[in-house]
């Protein structure tokens, strides 16, 4: 076997972001995307599923007992049109190496997700959208060409318009259509590496649902962070901030010499031992409120950079060990227009319930696509982190059973607990999108933890 065929493996105990429900599996880490076909061609038993840098929140990227491909083990640029802004990569490349690239060509990622750390193959198998779904849609909408390894270790070019079924199972098909290994992306261009951001506060939730309302179309990036505790008249109070890039003008005024500069950095991390009760209703008041105080009532056009703007987490490495050994899960809605009452019940039932969550936001989606499991939809999205307490699972059962009969879904990559026969009624492509999987791998060897507990395939 030559050198590029060869692959290391490894027994590891993985978990989504959340940390709630971490499984064995025997993770191999190919030299090439050859050697990856020919794993997946060899592959038996508890199958097989890709994984990226493991930010997907519950287990999807979990396959336990069987195999798991490191995505990243394939990772770098294989080609650059650095005038048209379209560039080809391997699909463990994470945005944060694109951004490194690409900003100071004067080119962005066409949508981020909260966190620059996650892989391009990630990004398609979740269809993840960003601030800006409203003007982009999600990421895979600007995807012209992807390889895929099929379940008979195949490797297939997969694009939009040639293959738009396999294209439209693949993007948002959660790594059960294949394993992914390369992409060819447009990227949009920028003027300058500084955000023009507006910021609003609201002093509850009908006031900044107002504002986004009214004012989202006439901004490329908008969210609002929510205050999960304030209760009463405050409820749903909000930090709401909006921008675009600024141009090369704008940067010069405000003295940049670097138009395209990107250079995020990492504070320290949290330690490992943290105790589980350190997140708990009284300081999560205390941070909101000194979060909330914090913010101006209302400030336009201040510059910020790509990372304070899009990627405040991840200037704290390992943040989610601040939740402690029980972990945290993530529960994303989104639901139609028609459907805008579920977030107020959802706040307010969760505000009243004792629930400590100082990361909730809520965004605006654009229209749907046509990509067979892709989650947004035209209306409102709301995800929350939440620490694993006694009776969540019962109130969460409840709010995803107003959210289906509103016609909206919960987020597959980001869940860790939603009941599985609500999902058929979420997805409602969902046997459209098995057949067309059926004929890439008829012996079902893409698995992964969320595919059992679900019974997506
Ligand atoms: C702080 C934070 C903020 C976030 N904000 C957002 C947001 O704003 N919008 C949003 O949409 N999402 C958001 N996410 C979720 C994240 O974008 C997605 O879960 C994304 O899929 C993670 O990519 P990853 O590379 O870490 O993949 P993983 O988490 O490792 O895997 C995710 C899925 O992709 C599949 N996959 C990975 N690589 C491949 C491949 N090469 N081929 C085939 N399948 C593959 C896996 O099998 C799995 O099903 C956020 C996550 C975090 C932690």
């Amino acid at each position: 076997m030559s050198d590029s065929l060869e692959s290391e493996a490894s027994e590891e105990l993985l978990a989504g972001w959340g940390r709630t429900a971490p499984t064995h599996a025997t993770v191999v880490h190919p030299h090439s995307a050859e050697a990856a076909a020919e794993l997946v061609a060899t592959v038996n038993g508890r199958g097989v599923v890709a994984r990226g840098l493991g930010r997907g929140y519950g287990d999807c990227a979990q396959n336990a007992g069987g195999m798991v491909v490191d995505g990243p083990s394939l990772s770098g640029l294989l080609n650059l049109d650095w005038e048209q802004g379209v560039v080809r990569v391997q699909a463990g490349t994470s945005l944060d190496d694109l951004m490194r690239w690409l900003v100071p060509l004067g080119w962005f990622v066409p949508v981020t997700p909260g966190t620059r750390m996650v892989t391009v193959g990630g990004a398609i198998a979740a269809d993840i959208h960003g601030k800006n779904h409203h003007v982009k849609g999600t990421f895979a909408e600007h995807v012209r060409h992807l390889r895929l390894i099929d379940g008979f270790g195949e490797v297939r070019d997969v694009t939009p318009e040639g293959t738009p079924e396999l294209f439209r199972a693949t993007a948002g098909g959660m790594g059960l259509t294949g394993v992914i290994t390369e992409a060819t992306i447009q990227m949009t261009p920028i003027g300058s590496s500084l955000v023009s951001v507006d910021t609003d506060r609201t002093s509850d939730l009908d006031e900044v649902m107002q504002l986004m309302v009214d004012g989202d179309a006439d901004y490329e990036y908008s969210v609002a962070w929510i205050d999960l505790i304030a209760t009463g008249r405050h409820m749903g109070r909000s930090i709401l901030q909006r921008g675009r890039f600024a141009s090369a003008e704008e940067a010069r005024a405000s003295g940049a010499v670097d138009l395209y500069s990107y250079a995020p950095k990492h504070l320290p991390s949290p330690p490992d031992l943290i105790p589980s009760g350190l997140l708990n209703r009284r300081t999560v008041r205390a941070f909101n409120e000194l979060w909330y105080r914090k913010a101006p009532a209302c400030r336009r056009d201040e510059l910020q950079t790509i990372e304070q703007f899009f990627h405040p987490l991840d200037m704290i490495a390992g943040w989610n060990r601040i939740y402690g050994h029980r972990g945290f899960l993530q529960w994303q809605f989104v639901v139609p227009d028609s459907g805008g009452e579920i977030v107020r019940t959802s706040v307010e039932r969760l505000s009243s319930s004792g629930v400590s969550s100082f990361l909730a936001v809520l965004k605006r989606f654009g229209p749907a696509n046509d990509h067979y499991l892709s989650f947004p939809q035209q209306g409102w999205t709301l995800a929350l982190d939440i620490p694993v307490v006694a009776g969540l699972d019962r109130l969460l059962d409840e709010l995803d059973e107003l959210v289906v009969e509103a016609g909206g879904s919960i987020y597959l990559a980001k869940d860790s607990r939603v009941r599985r026969e609500l999902v058929p009624l979420m997805y409602p492509q969902l046997d459209t999108w098995r057949e067309v999987r059926r004929g890439l791998d008829p012996e079902g060897h893409f698995r992964s933890d969320l595919a059992r507990r679900l019974e997506l395939c």
